[in-house]
């Protein structure tokens, strides 16, 4: 009986082994089909889709009341912060609460924002 559960062991030991040496493990183990972007990546992509677009259901609809926001007199949306990469470069940004946008006729709050926005307040 003794003898029976040795070489039970030794079976098992075995099947071990070569499941660790499965060809699996050879082609290619670290890299991770299921994720071939990195979230940096992903971000990036989502900067450049324009905004509007329905990308995450996450996002807060629009900054806290009373927020000083950015926009530009040819844009479509307001932003929160003045360094976005949509408004960064250009010359004449517009200031004011969320209400005065709207009033300018921008009444959607900028995508990139609503995400930098969104995981500002997660993190705190
Ligand atoms: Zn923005």
């Amino acid at each position: 009986m003794k003898k029976y559960c040795a070489l039970l062991l030794a079976a098992v030991t075995l099947i071990l082994t070569l499941m660790s040496c499965s060809p699996a493990g050879a082609d290619g183990g670290d890299f991770n089909a299921g994720y071939p972007v990195s979230p940096d990546e992903l971000r990036r992509y989502s900067e450049e889709l324009s905004d509007g677009v329905q990308t995450s259901a996450q996002l807060p609809a629009e900054p806290p009341k009373g927020k000083i926001v950015y926009w530009t007199a040819s844009g479509t949306v307001y932003h929160l912060y003045r360094d976005c990469g949509h408004i960064s470069s250009a010359k004449e940004v517009e200031t004011g609460t969320v209400g005065m946008a709207k009033n300018a006729g921008i009444g959607k709050f900028c995508r990139t924002c609503a995400k930098k926005y969104a995981e500002e307040s997660s993190e705190n």
